[in-house]
């Protein structure tokens, strides 16, 4: 394991300001307290942030840490390791707080100390360590998010398949009945709001409910035979007698072997075909309210 932490120095006594080029420009030093001011403020809340990070001692954090500064032989490391890892960090953390307010309280004027502030931070990354974090953090979160808006939708669509699933068998239970029941007829309808069906057979009109009077009547006759003969307006009216309402009718026809068999000329006048096999009333008909 290398250790870099030792390289970036906080200065001491015998190599601070001995033997080293002077920076900056020669003779007096423009006074900038504000500038520098905001400036340590920053770099500390970053240093700060970077610590406070790692001060619950979640291993990703420390580990992330310190692949940044350049260590290496993480895998071996112990928590121990760890620890001992970030009590150093605090401590080279402090001294060059220390380090800084020294030679700031000795000479306001330099701005070398806050370039080896500076210096120090860049050295570690923890500036660019802090913004890939947060966007990592942000990403994840999103993530997260939409993983689980989409596992929300696809129980959501199941649910919905399932239950139109059961609708279906539903009405073909129904329906299955009703042609044993009736032989020698040729069309059956159930209709109903899915969890009642009511079904009826061509040729037995029974008492029409006046909404369907009013759906199929004003259409005219677009087939050869009495449009009250047709088993949908018979299944509907049963349905709308038991108070299904128009807008939640579903209405489902089969031959006398029991395929799916589309309503005549006429009955689509006033029905229409939804997604599911089952037909609705048309909305916007002249007696449909909805
Ligand atoms: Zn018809």
């Amino acid at each position: 394991m290398s250790d870099r932490t030792a390289d970036y120095g906080v200065p001491d006594e015998a190599s601070r300001g001995k033997g080293e080029p002077q920076r900056g420009p020669a003779g007096p030093v423009p006074v900038k307290p504000p500038t520098l001011a905001v400036r340590a403020k920053l770099l500390s809340d970053q240093l700060g942030e970077f610590l406070a990070l790692l001060r619950p001692a979640g291993q990703w954090n420390l580990q992330a840490a310190l692949e940044y500064r350049g260590f290496t032989g993480l895998e071996s490391f112990t928590e121990s390791d760890y620890g001992a890892q970030v009590s150093k960090l605090q401590k080279q953390y402090e001294a060059s707080q220390r380090w800084t307010e020294t030679r700031l309280a000795e000479d306001p004027r330099s701005s070398d100390t806050l370039d080896k502030f500076a210096e120090i931070l860049n050295e570690w990354r923890i500036p660019a360590f802090l913004a890939q974090r947060r966007e990592t953090q942000r990403s994840v979160a999103e993530k997260a998010r939409r993983e689980a808006q989409s596992n929300q939708d696809k129980q959501r669509n199941q649910g919905l398949q399932k239950a139109a699933e059961d609708r279906l068998q539903h009405a073909r239970r129904i329906l299955d009945r009703a042609r044993q029941k009736n032989p020698g007829k040729n069309t059956f309808t159930v209709a109903g709001d899915g969890d009642r069906f009511f079904p009826a057979v061509n040729g037995s009109p029974g008492k029409e409910h006046p909404d369907v009077t009013g759906l199929r009547s004003h259409l005219g006759s677009l087939e050869p035979w009495l449009t009250s003969n047709c088993a949908e307006p018979a299944a509907v009216s049963l349905a709308r007698h038991a108070n299904v309402a128009l807008s939640d009718m579903l209405v489902l026809t089969v031959d006398a072997d029991g395929n799916y068999k589309p309503p005549c000329e006429h009955c689509q006048g006033w029905l229409e075909k939804r997604a599911d096999d089952f037909y609705r009333i048309k909305p916007n008909t002249r007696t449909s309210q909805w």
